[in-house]
């Protein structure tokens, strides 16, 4: 017990005194609240904790009324909410750094596909991972995010692509709950590539996906969400609905990788299925942005991929905003892509490379992050919202994003416990 005078407030006609779980006091808050103010900085100085919940935010005189279980002086910091990876693939077998070498001696994509690479190297080293496996590669990059702030990941399948490696997917990311202090959000994405035993029979294996993995996905409650690559590489804006309608019947919301290499106009598709987010999305038509608008769907950009592939396509961020349509920012982290495990690393690069401003990429990680995943219970520093809450000893929040592995939190709160 930290402090002696009561906060008194009448309750039926009671005198109760205020007393929390956890106060931090004497801290700067970068509320990321869209409340007009930059970073959505609020005036309070310190923020009190009950039930793993943020309970009120208070002036510093009021303190002298307030008492607590666990008091911490946050000597002038900043208290951010905790980061959210909204989009990544961090549960996988094997990985492909011996195809980043082959690339760099001068083989081609051809070259390294002809030799069994890409995707289908990922599917057959995850296929043959058993559960212990695939959970201690992910415990260690599901850890390196953690280690930056982050308190919400989610993970998709899609490296299985049959029905047991799909459910192990999501049973190991579910899992690392356990393991890390992190919140995990999961994603079926059994629509992510065709299987070779599906070679030539991309409609069977949506079929497939539809009726027989994503009800086993469903019964065991193992995906908030259903994803789909729609691409040309990819699946067809046909084969795309289905999973959507699929989903729809199992009442899962639905997310997209779209327009990440030609306009094919799944963002639209996606929008009319109202979306949780569009990821991707260099080749948005800057006419199909209403539809995000209208929708509500996040979108989601992904600088990491954008990175390794050595695009020349800049989303259309202007437009974007313009239109008021959430941005959110996430690592994609996988193993061919964007073998990114570093969410401020993501922020950077969206910041340097499609001209974010660090306050968009903030709140890409925060706030948008969590609408990108239906979560309305974070991402924000509010009365009410989780108090998942990282600390950080800088000047300025702009500074998480101006460097490169310049910060770590000095302290993360998960539901309000110090981890
Ligand atoms: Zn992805």
């Amino acid at each position: 017990m930290y402090k002696y005078a009561y906060h008194i407030v009448y309750s039926a006609g009671m005198i109760q005194p205020v007393h929390y779980d956890t106060l931090i006091y004497n801290v700067r808050i970068a509320s990321m609240q869209a409340n007009g103010k930059p970073y959505g900085a609020l005036t309070g100085s310190a923020v009190a904790i009950h039930n793993g919940v943020i309970a009120d935010i208070l002036d510093s005189d009021s303190l002298d009324a307030v008492t607590a279980e666990t008091v911490t002086d946050a000597q002038q910091q900043w208290l951010l909410p905790g980061f959210i990876d909204c989009h990544t693939h961090l549960v996988y077998g094997g990985d492909r750094a011996n195809e980043f070498e082959m690339r760099l001696q001068g083989l081609t994509y051809k070259d390294i596909a002809l030799q069994g690479g890409g995707i289908k190297s990922t599917v057959a080293k995850t296929r043959a991972a058993c559960e212990e496996a695939l959970f201690k590669s992910a415990v260690k990059r599901a850890n390196r995010l953690a280690e930056e702030g982050v308190t919400t990941i989610e993970v998709k399948s899609g490296y299985g692509l049959d029905n047991d490696t799909e459910l192990r997917m999501l049973r190991v990311a579910k899992s690392l709950e356990s393991e890390l202090p992190v919140r995990i959000s999961t994603t079926f994405l059994g629509a992510h590539a065709l299987p070779a035993e599906f070679a030539d029979n991309a409609d069977a294996y949506i079929d497939f996906v539809c009726d027989t993995v994503l009800p086993n996905v469903a019964r065991n409650n193992l995906a908030d969400a259903v994803d789909v690559f729609c691409e040309s590489i990819g699946f067809t804006n046909a084969q795309t609905e289905k999973v959507f309608k699929a989903a729809q019947q199992y009442g899962l919301p639905v997310k997209a990788h779209v327009e990440q290499l030609t306009d094919s106009k799944g963002a639209v598709l996606a929008a009319k299925y109202g979306a949780l987010s569009v990821d991707h999305i260099e080749y948005l038509a800057e006419s199909d942005i209403p539809h995000l608008a209208a929708s509500g769907s996040v979108a989601v950009l992904l600088p990491g991929a954008f990175y390794y592939l050595h695009e020349t396509q800049k989303p259309p961020v202007n437009t974007l905003r313009q239109h008021n349509v959430p941005m959110a920012v996430a690592t994609d982290l996988n193993p061919g892509s964007s073998p990114v495990a570093s969410l401020l690393t993501a922020m950077n690069m969206a910041c340097v490379l499609f001209a974010l401003t660090p306050e968009e990429a903030l709140r890409g990680g925060t706030l948008y992050a969590a609408k990108a995943l239906g979560l309305s219970d974070r991402g924000e520093i509010k009365p009410g919202k989780l108090a998942d809450l990282t600390l950080w000893d800088i000047e300025s929040p702009a500074e998480l994003v101006y460097t490169l592995n310049g910060h770590r939190p000095t302290q993360v709160f998960l539901g309000g416990q110090h981890v």
